[in-house]
């Protein structure tokens, strides 16, 4: 049975005070909370079998070889890849998509265009900017409707054209807390002769994720929004298209023989990965997967909808917080909310000092704020240690905070 409240004694940083208040996290769309098993793994990878991959024939470094592969062959069964060939580490989700944008750019030319939405977070943006200046192609945006619990598919048919070569969208919308039907999405892509590129920094934690069920082309998420170590990530690219893409940084590992003027490559995922990897974090992000999947990903997507569900009922019915995104029971584990004459940096200082963390700003998706004619939002997000009482608590925050300032 799923149980938030035995769940948070895995997570030793959910055990403190705040301002002298019990600590209530709900900024995990920024960064989630770590379980001790993925502390563990850290600290067993240093204490024990602290060496370099791939390079070493002694015992340690055969030892973090075969940890490194192994958290590789790891996120390829999380994802559902059909080989641990197609997974790439990187340092998170934006690396993954600039490798992805850095690699097609030298593909593309003027008159292509690349499809994205206009709820993207910047990582899934800036990077396509660059391909695009560095190209010649053209961005187009698929709209975010007017009341912004949706995006507007009737523009699919004028969008993605023949001249669409690349459609990258998020699965989760980190301010909207939309999911997107990804699957029909890409399946669009594929009909349109374009490639899929999935932004999963706000899924893979929190649902189960199948590539080869979804047909995308590639995916990234993040390892510390998935309950693992910062700094590590992961590109999933279909085989043989992520093969097709040009190294992007050189160095040791990735290379098959170096002259002085010249070298050839190894084939992907090694081709990617110039330098020492983020080894320790690799390994203790597969520890993460582990720990996420011995309680469901069904389970933890069932919790968080239930709790964002919740909050979106609760913060409604105070009657002064204009929500952004779709209904209740339609939404992922996030709210984010305006409040009428207060600003949000005010209102997450205000939450703080009763020990609730939250996000203020335009989280990342400053295009989709100012469009809105927002500068800024508040952004409260679940996970799966979070509980019902921890969003009384945020309303009834909410509810002073409004007395106070607004
Ligand atoms: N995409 C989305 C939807 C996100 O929410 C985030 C993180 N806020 C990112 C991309 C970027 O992730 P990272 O900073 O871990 O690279």
């Amino acid at each position: 049975m799923f149980d938030p409240v035995r769940i948070r004694a895995d997570f030793p940083a959910l055990h403190q005070k705040v301002h002298g208040k019990p600590l209530i996290y709900l900024d995990n769309g920024a960064t989630t909370q770590k379980p001790r098993p993925v502390l563990d793994a850290l600290a067993h990878f240093y204490e024990q079998d602290n060496a370099n991959v791939h390079r070493g024939l002694h015992e340690l470094s055969n030892r973090a070889t075969a940890a490194y592969e192994a958290a590789r062959t790891r996120v390829a069964r999380f994802l559902h890849a059909a080989s641990p060939e197609e997974i790439v580490f990187t340092r998170g989700t934006t690396e993954s998509i600039n490798l992805v944008a850095h690699g097609l750019a030298a593909r593309l030319k003027p008159g292509d265009e690349i499809l994205l939405t206009e709820a993207e977070h910047h990582s899934n943006l800036v990077p396509w900017q660059l391909a695009a200046q560095r190209s010649g192609a053209t961005l187009r945006f698929l709209p975010v409707t007017a009341d912004t619990s949706g995006f507007d598919y009737s523009r699919l048919d004028d969008l993605l054209t023949h001249h669409t070569k690349v459609f990258a969208f998020t699965h989760v919308s980190n301010t909207l807390g939309l999911l997107t039907p990804a699957r029909e999405l890409c399946a669009r892509a594929r009909a349109a002769g374009a490639i899929s590129v999935i932004d999963a920094a706000q899924s893979a934690g929190h649902m189960k994720i199948d590539v080869q069920d979804l047909g995308c082309d590639f995916l990234a998420f993040s390892g510390h929004k998935c309950a693992g170590p910062t700094g590590i990530g992961v590109l999933y690219g279909r085989f043989d298209l992520l093969d097709s893409l040009p190294p992007w940084q050189g160095g040791g590992e990735m290379i098959s023989q170096v002259r002085y003027g010249a070298s050839t490559y190894k084939a992907a995922p090694q081709k990617f990965e110039a330098g020492t990897p983020n080894i320790a974090d690799a390994i203790a992000l597969a520890a993460a997967l582990d720990y996420l999947e011995s309680i469901g990903m069904d389970a933890i997507f069932a919790h968080d909808r239930a709790l964002a569900a919740l909050a979106h009922r609760e913060l409604a019915a105070l009657g002064f917080l204009r929500i952004l995104g779709p209904a209740p029971d339609e939404r992922t584990g996030l709210v984010t909310f305006t409040m009428d004459g207060v600003h949000a940096a005010d209102i997450v200082t205000a939450a703080d000092q009763a020990g609730i963390a939250l996000r203020g700003g335009h989280h990342c998706t400053e295009p989709l704020h100012h469009k809105l004619g927002l500068s800024a939002s508040v952004r409260a997000s679940f996970y799966l240690y979070n509980t019902e009482e921890e969003i009384g608590a945020l309303s009834a925050c909410l509810k002073k905070i409004h007395t106070l300032l607004a």
